[in-house]
């Protein structure tokens, strides 16, 4: 959910065509001054502290029942915390600039350890209980709506430290990890971009300096392109380091709580077998060729001899124009209702209710997401709606999660979000949805052929690029471990070696490109992330042909796999659809449908210029 950070947009672009789509966070609370915020912290630090001396030292006593009801304990007493978390949060993200609303995220944060040190005891407690004993335990039908719960968060068993040292590093990492990421956002957040073009110059945010990648005018990409690699080089040795001091922070916890590996941790986070991962990244590994091949037909359709990395997005002839924020609405809602009506109910209380916010705003956060908030209430969705095709489909995506994280609160507090492996299920789900739709609606060739490469486009930025995320990551984190604190220099090469592979001969880059790794928020705020979209890709197409061949019967078992959230592991919950993700040709089939595409494509392509 987390994405890239923002900039403040100049006045004359202040509002863009969302302008006054603005959420409404009164649902939560009224105002950073609402006494309620801290009655709600007072609440939940009371009921915990109760929890404590209820619990504290006996847990490894209690039958299933009485583990089921401690389990229904906790997870109330979270709820006005998450309530609280989830309202500065999203202020903050709101509004990066406002000091009160830093001021406010941190205070909670610091309260929420507070919290989270009275409790660390029950998981580890429950983890340090025997495995035979345990599974005696859950064994008894009278926890079994706690199964998957507790059963689940043994699997840290070997990686959790005493209580004192939990409770320590959950403290310093306000001051530690998190402290750089939300400097890494603000950061991102004040960085302006000198855009020099056709004898103008003018400053813009790294968000518009990169909607600048997809228009029509190379002249002005390339502007762009050498913007965003200036602003990110003046400001590479601040960002360098805290990339340094991230990937060092995580060396040290790494090896305290004995992960071998750098990834190993998240694969354990996701619910997911370290070799289905490997298996997926060696899949995607293989078809890099098919990359190649689509950009060799857009540079023909371009009429360029070669692409430069500038031309990546450059949108085809005869494509688009700006789409009013309406227009994205109905597209959108009119794709989901083709599917479910009651999925574009859901989707469209998000703009009648206001749990939206899509207008361009300084101090905003950039990039889109759906945060999931407490079970009783509803997810709100941030996007930057600057009007193009890509926003279109980014509002898909996001309220894809909207549905999902709704129709899962009826799982509560502790089952409502799914790892990340399967979170991007119903994003990326949606904007098929809608990219069909539009296909269906189009009746010009061409505009029907720019469609299906802005398509590939998209998978292939969801597929490989995060593959090539993922190899970055690696060489990054071995790098540091075996070579000390490492120079941009020589992160800037790691970068160009993992990327040049995926496009072969069919797209230059430059050694400008090299600088392009130090904006990304995933490698600062979530490490090893980037998978789980080429994993949420590949599992989805795999679920659109189910759909295709199932039709409308598919559709109610769908919707309850969205519902059940994290009530069983992924594999699980998916072979109730009738995907094997465990198959090691699983990944094969979604990559077959893409080079489909790619077919399809070059036979347009073929047919318009005969
Ligand atoms: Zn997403």
């Amino acid at each position: 959910m987390t994405t890239s950070p923002t900039n403040a947009h100049p006045a004359t672009q202040q509002g863009g065509p969302a302008a006054g789509v603005r959420w409404d966070l009164s649902d939560l609370f009224a105002s950073p001054d609402d006494p309620r915020l801290e009655a709600e912290i007072a609440r939940s630090l009371d009921a915990a502290r109760a929890f404590a001396a209820r619990y504290r030292g006996r847990v490894g006593g209690l039958d299933g029942a009485a583990l089921a009801e401690a389990v229904d304990a906790l997870e109330a007493l979270s709820e006005p915390l998450s309530r609280v978390l989830a309202y500065a949060g999203l202020l903050f993200a709101a509004d990066t600039s406002a000091p009160r609303h830093g001021a406010l995220l941190q205070h909670v944060q610091e309260r929420a350890s507070e919290i989270r040190n009275t409790l660390v005891f029950f998981e580890l407690e429950w983890v340090a209980l025997g495995d035979a004993e345990a599974e005696r335990v859950l064994a008894d039908p009278a926890c079994a709506r706690r199964r998957h719960w507790l059963a689940s968060s043994r699997r840290y068993r070997p990686h959790v430290l005493s209580e004192p040292e939990e409770r320590i590093l959950e403290e310093t990492a306000n001051t530690g990890r998190r402290a750089f990421g939300r400097l890494f956002d603000e950061i991102l957040g004040s960085l302006r971009f000198r855009l020099e073009h056709a004898g103008r110059s003018e400053e813009l945010s790294e968000e518009e300096v990169l909607a600048k990648l997809y228009e029509p005018d190379r002249e002005l990409r390339r502007a762009a392109a050498q913007a965003l690699t200036q602003g990110l080089r003046q400001n590479a040795r601040t960002l360098t380091f805290l990339f340094n001091t991230l990937v060092q922070d995580k060396a040290v916890t790494d090896r305290l709580r004995r992960y071998g590996d750098p990834m190993a941790e998240r694969h354990l986070a996701n619910e997911i077998e370290p070799a289905a991962v490997s298996a997926l990244l060696a899949a995607c590994e293989a078809r890099f060729p098919l990359v190649a091949r689509y950009y060799r037909l857009k540079a023909k359709l371009l009429g360029l001899p070669r692409l430069e990395e500038f031309d990546r997005y450059a949108p085809l002839p005869g494509k688009e124009g700006v789409r009013a924020f309406d227009e994205a609405r109905r597209i959108v809602l009119d794709a989901y209702a083709d599917f479910s009506p009651e999925m574009a109910g859901i989707a469209g209380q998000f703009f009648e209710r206001r749990w939206i916010d899509a207008e361009l705003r300084a101090g905003k956060r950039g990039g889109a997401f759906s945060a999931s908030t407490v079970p009783d209430l509803h997810p709100y969705v941030l996007l930057n709606y600057t009007g193009n095709l890509r926003d279109v489909m980014t509002l898909a995506h996001e309220l894809g999660h909207g549905v999902h994280q709704y129709l899962a609160r009826g799982r509560g507090l502790f089952e409502q979000d799914t790892p990340l492996t399967t979170a991007e299920t119903a994003s990326v789900f949606g904007e098929m949805l809608v990219f069909r739709r539009l296909l269906k609606e189009e009746p010009d060739p061409r505009v029907r052929l720019a469609l299906l490469c802005g398509k590939l486009e998209d998978a292939f930025a969801t597929v490989f690029r995060q593959v090539v995320m993922t190899r970055f990551e690696e060489r990054l984190h071995a790098a540091r471990r075996g070579e000390g604190e490492l120079e941009t220099a020589r992160v800037n090469a790691l970068w160009l070696e993992v990327s040049r592979p995926m496009f072969g001969d069919a797209v230059h880059l430059s050694d400008d490109y090299g600088w392009w790794w130090l904006y990304i928020p995933h490698f600062v705020h979530s490490p090893f992330y980037c998978y789980a979209y080429a994993f949420g890709e590949l599992l989805v197409l795999a679920l659109i042909r189910r759909y295709d061949e199932e039709g409308a019967a598919f559709v109610p078992r769908y919707l309850e796999l969205l519902a059940a959230g994290s009530s069983d592991s992924p594999p699980a919950l998916l072979r109730r659809v009738g995907l094997d993700i465990g198959d090691p040709g699983f990944w094969d089939g979604g990559l077959a449908l893409l080079e489909g595409l790619v077919d399809d494509a070059e036979r347009a392509a073929a047919s318009l210029q005969g």
